[in-house]
């Protein structure tokens, strides 16, 4: 399969650019101008800067605005179910706000538009009854959190907001958030409802640049632990589907007091994790892992023999061209 051919020749993350078609203008207003080509057969996108000034930014994989749910799931399908072979898997979506993180990785409700999360359960549900008749039994566990300001809020929990303090632990071989809720997951509706619930409860507020803005990062996590009825064999994998905080820079979005101390710590994750994908690719001999929660959490997917691949969502519009520079620089910087 080809994600592990790729995988084995080239280290462990992987890094695919998803352009959003451009979004509907007021009718008054021309239509926007375009500053980002996509050539997906060479995997490349051309970004305009001025007259004379573009870019060319390569990556494993380019998905222009055409590009459906269905393909882009097509192409990280069978990553998700090396979940269930034992693998710790991580996908991420990096990008401005409003470049289309959220449509990416959760999509919409109904069967076409739904996105990455509903996908993936259902294939790892699908996969775990397929694997059932080989004499392999399954427990699929889900949990969604949130990080925002370096603390972790649990989406699951029925409480609702509570002051406990989560912490992530990891111990033999696996990775457990303490007083998280986990949710046993033994149909597609049932990680639906789940997924739909979390969505909720994330945290959104007002900014001048979406009125929606998500400021923090929301992770959804599915463990998956099989064993072989006669031989015993057990395997433990996780997968982590995480819709990161927006990567803008704070003067942008006029930020100030409150929301300003929010945005140097959204960055500060963002960095750390900019931090340690710039030492794996360098093969430093220290990973700076602790120096997030988002990081340490996810540090046995980005390292050891985890398996981790980030979408970059970026919007074609010329308006936007700074941060896509931006977000394309980061991205390419990672693999
Ligand atoms: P983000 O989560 O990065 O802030 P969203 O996912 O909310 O961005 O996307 C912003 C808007 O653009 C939403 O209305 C979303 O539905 C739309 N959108 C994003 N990507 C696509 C796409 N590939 N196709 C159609 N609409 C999209
Ligand atoms: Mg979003």
């Amino acid at each position: 399969e080809m994600f592990n051919q790729i995988q084995e020749l080239r280290g462990n993350v992987r890094v695919f650019c998803r352009v959003r078609p451009p979004s509907p203008r007021e009718t008054s207003e021309a239509s926007a101008s375009i500053c980002l080509e996509t050539l997906p057969d060479a995997a490349t996108v051309h970004l305009r800067l001025g007259p004379e000034k573009s870019s060319s930014y390569a990556f494993n994989r380019v998905f222009s605005q055409e590009s459906t749910q269905e393909d882009v799931f097509g192409e990280v399908s069978g990553l998700v179910q090396s979940a269930l072979d034992g693998y710790n898997v991580c996908l991420f979506s990096y990008g401005q706000t409003g470049s289309g993180k959220t449509h990416t990785m959760l999509g919409g409700s109904d069967a076409t538009s739904r996105g990455i999360i509903p996908r993936a359960v259902e294939k790892v549900v699908e996969a775990s009854k397929i694997n059932e008749v080989k004499g392999w039994s399954y427990t699929l566990k889900a949990s969604y959190v949130e990080i925002y300001n370096e603390t972790i809020r649990d989406l699951l929990s029925t409480v609702g907001h509570s002051d406990t303090t989560h912490k992530i632990i990891h111990e033999n071989g696996s990775t457990t958030i303490s007083g998280v809720t986990t949710a046993i997951v033994e149909s597609v509706e049932q990680a639906n409802v789940l997924v739909r619930k979390a969505a909720g409860a994330r945290k959104v507020e007002a900014t001048q640049m979406n009125a929606h803005s998500s400021r923090s990062h929301a992770v959804f996590i599915l463990h998956v632990s099989g064993e072989h009825a006669s031989s015993g064999t057990r395997m433990e994998g996780v997968l982590n589907l995480v819709d990161l905080a927006g990567s803008e820079r704070v003067s942008r979005s006029g930020a100030s007091g409150e929301r300003l101390k929010e945005a140097c710590s959204i960055n500060k994750s963002l960095s750390s994790l900019g931090d340690v994908f710039a030492a794996l690719a360098s093969k430093a001999k220290h990973v700076p892992y602790r120096n997030s929660k988002l990081t340490y959490l996810l540090a046995p997917c980005l390292g050891g023999d985890g398996k981790t691949l980030m979408f970059v969502n970026v919007s074609p519009e010329e308006d936007s061209s700074e941060e896509t520079s931006c977000s394309l620089r980061f991205a390419e910087k990672v693999n």
